[in-house]
């Protein structure tokens, strides 16, 4: 992950302990917070001055008095304060979604383009997405922006990367640290602290434009030394496989991406214009689009065989094109795993993702809310 601008502390472990007692418990006292959380009172006292300096606690009423005589103070969340902005430079479309220190979505927009729109057009939609959002000015409860980009970033060299001026000016016009991955690993994040409870760790795999993944362990992002920890897009399981455009052979995404099982549609006389008619395809040509999915889940399935035996997850969350609208793929891969896996290994239950098209923005804004924050979309 490429962090810019001005570092602020990431949400502490105690931080987020407090939070859990606020979400939990509504309006709280200190004494409260301290019993509910077992935090000492000058530790309560230190997280709650942070947080009521940042705008996102507030006093929102006294109790009668403490034990000494004085009226002791009622504390809430600001629910309508902006904690994190998250953005995602998806394919087709930019998405930018605003969360509160709950990680509730207090708002979202989305704007599709042309597939080829440059890098200046794109990046003016992600400001004026922003300006529509009306947010404060530097307001003091925002702690940053989460950058969702395509593609492992640690692939592509940042001095060229085309999102490098959009850092720069978001950072310039906002002041906030602008934290920057691929868009995959901030959607995991986003599907783990949505489904997931808190000790377990899921695999992700994002099967659309491009083939990615990413593994989230206890509530935090697995990125490894590079970033590149759970990039199931790129294991080479074709062989022999076609050129990948990472460089390699065989990749996952040579056969399992949008772009590749369209192409491999059209070998076969199918003719799709989107992803969207792919269901329709099916239904309306099954015997057709059989060898296709075979291969497909085939691919996908050694993909699983090789990641859960290495990764040993709670669960796969699998999204994509082929997986967002039925369970036709997911009924495939499912027994292959189960195949590949073999008897005496724990077979690991495969699931669809939970979240809609915005996971990506919301992931990139939990990410920098709180690196064990916890997704609900509105
Ligand atoms: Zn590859």
């Amino acid at each position: 992950m490429s962090t810019t601008g001005s570092h602020q502390a990431p949400a502490s472990a105690r931080e987020r302990e407090v939070i859990e007692a606020f979400r939990a418990g509504g309006v709280l006292t200190r004494a409260r917070i301290a019993e509910t959380t077992g935090l000492g009172r000058s530790t309560v006292s230190a997280v709650l001055t942070r947080l009521t300096d940042e705008g996102a606690i507030a006093v929102v009423g006294h109790d009668e008095q403490d034990g000494r005589g004085r009226p002791t103070e009622r504390l809430a969340v600001d629910p309508d304060a902006v904690r994190a902005i998250g953005i995602d430079l998806a394919h087709g479309a930019v998405r930018v979604v605003t969360l509160n220190i709950l990680g509730e979505t207090l708002a979202q927009e989305e704007r599709a383009h042309e597939d080829a729109l440059g890098g200046g057009p794109r990046h003016r939609i992600v400001h004026e997405l922003l300006d529509g959002l009306d947010l404060p000015e530097r307001t003091p409860a925002l702690r940053g922006i989460g950058l969702g980009v395509s593609g492992p970033i640690s692939l592509t060299r940042p001095e060229r990367a085309p999102w490098r001026a959009l850092v720069a000016d978001l950072t310039a016009r906002h002041g906030f640290p602008v934290q920057v991955d691929n868009t995959t690993r901030f959607a995991a994040f986003a599907e783990h602290l949505a489904s997931a409870e808190d000790g377990r760790t899921t695999l992700h795999v994002r099967c659309y434009q491009g083939v990615g993944g990413a593994v989230v362990r206890e509530g935090a992002l697995d990125l490894g030394a590079t970033g590149m920890a759970g990039e199931v897009g790129h294991l080479p399981v074709e062989e022999p496989g076609m050129t990948c455009r990472c460089g390699r052979s065989g990749c996952l995404e040579t056969v399992a991406s949008t772009p590749a099982v369209l192409a491999a549609l059209r070998t076969h006389g199918i003719v799709l214009r989107s992803p969207s008619e792919l269901p329709g395809a099916l239904v309306a040509h099954p015997k057709a689009l059989r060898p296709v999915l075979d291969r497909v889940a085939r691919s996908i399935a050694r993909a699983l065989v090789l990641t859960t035996t290495l990764v040993d997850p709670d669960e796969v969350i699998l999204t994509g094109d082929l997986f967002d609208t039925d369970d036709h793929l997911l009924d495939a891969v499912r027994p292959l795993v189960a195949e590949g896996v073999g008897e005496r290994f724990p077979l690991v239950p495969l699931a669809r993702g939970r979240l809609d098209a915005f996971a990506g923005a919301v992931g990139a804004a939990l990410v920098v809310l709180s690196p064990r924050g916890r997704a609900t979309q509105g």
